[in-house]
């Protein structure tokens, strides 16, 4: 039967490793949404898409043509948990949209707005495509991509835990400084046009800060 699972939360969470877990032992497909906002960085960058651009009138230019790339994105994205792809036009990116260069750029693609929304509705068309069997993940997924999804859940953790994570990602040579920028900086930026750091109504927070990666796949299958 149906079985959608939706998570949120911010970054350095396990957000990503704990949902592609839950996708396995559930058997379901797995949908990770911030690899399309990176697909679609990667793709207007590609593009000769200038994001840095910074004057009000480049910024509304920008701001288009960040639009019609989101709108023209030839994306396909492969939901098998067990080796997940992304690609453009038939160019597997899925180890490019994890380069530096595109975590940098990507806020300037996930604040958009109007460019949001064409990747939301793409988002629901694959939920819809799995047959309703999905793990999917994200900043939004619990409050407009998938209000609606059996089980909805928010995975927190304290921002020292995030930043350890995530420093243990990267190999463990970072400052705290560059962590902090990394983590806490690039979530507040993120958080004012999507709030994901708090639970809304009906959503389940799992906070994983005393828990390791097993304990927490297992109180979201809980959930
Ligand atoms: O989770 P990840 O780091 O791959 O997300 C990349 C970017 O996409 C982040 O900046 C995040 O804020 C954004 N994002 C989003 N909405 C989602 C998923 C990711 O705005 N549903």
């Amino acid at each position: 039967g149906e079985l959608v699972v939706a998570i949120d939360g911010p970054s350095g969470s396990g957000k990503t490793s704990v949902s592609r877990a839950v996708a396995q032992r559930l058997g379901l497909q797995f949908l990770d949404t911030g690899a399309m906002y990176r697909a679609l960085t990667w793709y207007c960058l590609d593009s000769g898409i200038d994001l840095t651009a910074a004057t009000a009138a480049a910024d509304e230019k920008l701001a288009s043509d960040v639009v019609e790339a989101a709108v023209e994105l030839p994306l396909t994205m492969h939901l098998d948990p067990e080796h997940e792809t992304v690609e453009i036009d038939g160019q597997d990116i899925t180890a490019a949209i994890r380069e530096p260069r595109i975590s940098g750029a990507v806020s300037a693609v996930a604040t958009n707005t109007a460019a949001r929304a064409v990747l939301v509705e793409r988002q629901r068309r694959l939920i819809e495509q799995t047959g309703r069997r999905v793990v999917a993940e994200g900043r939004d997924i619990t409050t407009v991509v998938a209000p609606d999804a059996t089980a909805r859940i928010l995975l927190t953790a304290s921002p020292e835990a995030r930043m350890g994570r995530r420093g243990d990602q990267l190999g463990g040579t970072h400052s705290d400084a560059t962590l902090h920028r990394l983590v806490v900086e690039r979530d507040a930026k993120d958080s004012t046009v999507v709030d994901f750091m708090t639970a809304a109504d009906g959503v389940t927070t799992v906070d994983s800060t005393e828990l390791d990666f097993e304990q927490t796949v297992d109180a979201v299958i809980d959930v």
